[in-house]
C-alpha cells in the first residue's frame, strides 16, 4: 500500500464504533475536552425517512445538552425535514448537500463555538459523516444504522463500507 492509499483508508476509518448514540459515554467525551457534538439525523437519531426520533437517542441528546455540550445537527436532507428535527429537539441544524464537504462541519463548529479538537461527529455513514469529519481532524464515531430503509445508492455504499470495516457481507 502506498502512502496515498494509506491516507485515504485512514480518512474513512471511524475512531470509534457503537450500536447507537446512547452508548457514547458523555462523561468520557467531557474528560477528553470535547465541548461540541455534531450529529447526523437519518438512521442515527431517527429511522430513515421517518419523522420519529428514537427514544434513547432523544434522551442521550437531552442529557448532552444538560451536561453543557453544544449539539448541532448536520444533515444532507432538505430544509423542511431538517427544520422539523431542529424544532423538535431545540437544536441548531446545518443542512443541504453538506457532507462530506468541509464547509458544513465548519459551519456547525462555528455555531457551536468549537474547533476540530473539541468536537465529535456522530453518524451512520462512512462516506459522508465519517469522511467529512476525518478530513478536518474531527473525532468520528460511527453508529449502526437504526433501520434497513435507505436510498438505493446508500445500500450500494453499505457493501463497500462493510468491506472497508472488515466485516463479512452477509446480505
Ligand atoms: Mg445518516
Amino acid at each position: 500500500m502506498n502512502c496515498g492509499e494509506r491516507r485515504k483508508t485512514v480518512l474513512i476509518q471511524p475512531d470509534m464504533r457503537v450500536d447507537g448514540v446512547w452508548e457514547i459515554d458523555l462523561d468520557e467525551l467531557s474528560r477528553r475536552g470535547i465541548a461540541g457534538i455534531i450529529v447526523d439525523i437519518d438512521n442515527t437519531i431517527a429511522p430513515w425517512g421517518a419523522y420519529d426520533i428514537c427514544d434513547p437517542a432523544a434522551e442521550w441528546l437531552a442529557r448532552a445538552k444538560n451536561l453543557g455540550f453544544g449539539v448541532c445537527l448536520l444533515t444532507n436532507n432538505y430544509h423542511s425535514r431538517a427544520d422539523w428535527f431542529a424544532r423538535a429537539l431545540g437544536l441548531p441544524v446545518v443542512c443541504g448537500w453538506v457532507k462530506p464537504w468541509r464547509w458544513g462541519y465548519r459551519r456547525a463548529m462555528q455555531i457551536l463555538g468549537t474547533h476540530s479538537d473539541s468536537t465529535v461527529m456522530v453518524g451512520d455513514q462512512l462516506f459522508t459523516d465519517i469522511l467529512g469529519a476525518k478530513r478536518l481532524g474531527i473525532h468520528a464515531i460511527l453508529v449502526s444504522p437504526l433501520s434497513d430503509r435507505e436510498l438505493p445508492h446508500t445500500r450500494l455504499k453499505r457493501r463497500l463500507e462493510r468491506f472497508l470495516l472488515g466485516r463479512r457481507d452477509d446480505s
